[in-house]
């Protein structure tokens, strides 16, 4: 399938559903702290989403039905966690990846917050996977070839001392939650083929992060994906829009 080019009208749409990922996350943010559990969080993003007249998008997404009406991933898981009723504790991480479809179209953007004080390892990695997102944000051009944003990706994670998780990828974003291109973390096959950025795409870009081996194994909820050397690892995410000459991230505030 072609990889779409949005009208700016469209864009407009694809904005308002991630700036209700975006509101969606600074409500959350400040309920990380010790104590609180994933199950809590996902109650209340589902209920801010659903009052502005939104839906939570991965809740019932792909086989088996992904269970959460967010993700929640919890230190050694890399993405894809599931809420639950462990209470989060001083020094874990979470990840939080929402998606919300509003009025047809699809926002989806993910952070990785600390639960209190963490050390200044876990700060590093949290660090690193922001530092690479926002900095490839910033570097994308139209033009350039979509295996350049994961070459680019590929060197910020590798730089800062960590390792792509492999097997999992940034995507076009639109009328569904998942379209093409798939954009991938590293560098696969040839760095000069394959589609070019053109203005009017919408895409999400996410790194995530491992600490030293990028292979992964899907935990018994057949959900959560950690890395084989069992060490935690951190995701961040935002959806772009290609206007003008750069890349506007539209799920920010
Ligand atoms: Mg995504």
């Amino acid at each position: 399938m072609a990889i779409a080019l949005r009208k700016p009208k469209e864009i407009d749409a694809l904005r308002a559903a991630n700036q209700l990922v975006a509101r969606a996350h600074a409500l959350l943010a400040p309920m990380v702290k010790p104590g609180v559990t994933t199950r809590e969080l996902e109650r209340e993003a589902e209920r801010f989403i659903t009052s502005e007249g939104g839906r939570c998008s991965f809740k019932g997404l792909y086989h088996p039905p992904f269970p959460g009406a967010i993700c929640t991933s919890v230190n050694e898981v890399i993405i894809h966690g599931t809420p639950n009723d462990t209470p989060l504790k001083e020094g874990d991480n979470v990840g939080i990846d929402i998606g919300v479809e509003l009025d047809g179209w699809y926002g989806d953007a993910a952070v990785t917050l600390p639960v209190g004080g963490v050390s200044d390892e876990e700060r590093c990695l949290i660090e690193a996977s922001s530092a690479t997102l926002y900095s490839v944000i910033e570097a994308i051009r139209p033009g350039m070839r979509i295996k350049e944003i994961s070459r680019m990706l590929e060197e910020a994670i590798t730089a800062a001392g960590f390792t792509p998780l492999l097997g999992y990828c940034g995507h076009g974003i639109g009328r569904s939650p998942h379209e093409e291109p798939s954009i991938l973390n590293y560098v696969e096959g040839h760095p000069n083929q394959g589609p070019k950025v053109k203005e009017g795409m919408v895409f999400c870009l996410e790194p995530m992060l491992c600490r030293e081996s990028g292979e992964s194994r899907v935990l018994e909820d057949q959900w959560s994906v950690v890395s084989v050397d069992g060490l935690r690892g951190s995701h961040y995410e935002h959806t772009v829009a290609i206007i003008g000459s750069r890349a506007e991230i539209l799920s920010l505030e």
